[in-house]
């Protein structure tokens, strides 16, 4: 039970970032200018969109990919913003395979509240890395699980994994992507006992 106790700040801030739904304080729309993209969780900038690491992970490296205009529906995604979305989201899996070796992804959009939409009108990708071991979405909740790796850390291996000649990634994108895999690992090991992965 106080694994209840710990987590309720988790649900706490969560829902009141939520409810910050709006143009004035879209978090879509604030984090882009916020003017550092390290404290934005901002790993990359694209022409029309960005990715971003989600402050509320399901899992080690959980990134979203969204429009810089505030857009809330997928119709409405300009096309070229629509085929930019795709190819970082498509860059976005690369690397996520080269760092946390996932095994499998879930990709796609959350439109509307009655969908499940965290931040409704601003429309956003999920890009989440997915493990044989691991539980959906909502157990994973459920169960408190406690991210392996820091967002510090994950927004550092990824930074330097999409822009490997930025001095934001001064580690240098192979060491990242050896110690992304280093933190990835022991949840791997602890989750799947294959050796398929
Ligand atoms: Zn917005």
């Amino acid at each position: 039970m106080s694994e209840n106790r710990i987590w309720a700040p988790w649900r706490l801030k969560y829902v009141k970032d939520a409810s910050k739904d709006n143009e004035e304080s879209c978090i879509f729309c604030a984090k882009p200018s916020l003017g550092d993209d390290e404290t934005a969780l901002i790993v990359h900038r694209g022409e029309a969109a960005f990715v971003i690491l989600n402050l509320y992970p399901y899992t080690n490296g959980h990134l979203m990919v969204t429009p810089f205009e505030h857009i809330g529906r997928i119709q409405d995604i300009p096309a070229d913003t629509t085929a930019e979305m795709l190819e970082l989201a498509k860059t976005a899996m690369n690397r996520l395979e080269d760092i946390y070796r996932p095994q499998g992804f879930n990709v796609g959009f959350n439109q509307g509240r009655a969908a499940g939409a965290g931040v409704e009108h601003h429309i956003h990708m999920h890009v989440v890395p997915r493990w044989g071991g691991d539980t959906n979405f909502m157990p994973v909740i459920a169960d408190h699980r406690v991210m392996p790796q820091s967002l510090e850390d994950s927004f550092r291996v990824l930074s330097a994994a999409f822009d490997p000649n930025d001095s934001t990634g001064s580690a240098g994108a192979a060491e990242a992507a050896a110690t992304g895999r280093e933190a990835q690992g022991s949840e791997a090991r602890d989750d799947n006992h294959s050796e398929g992965r």
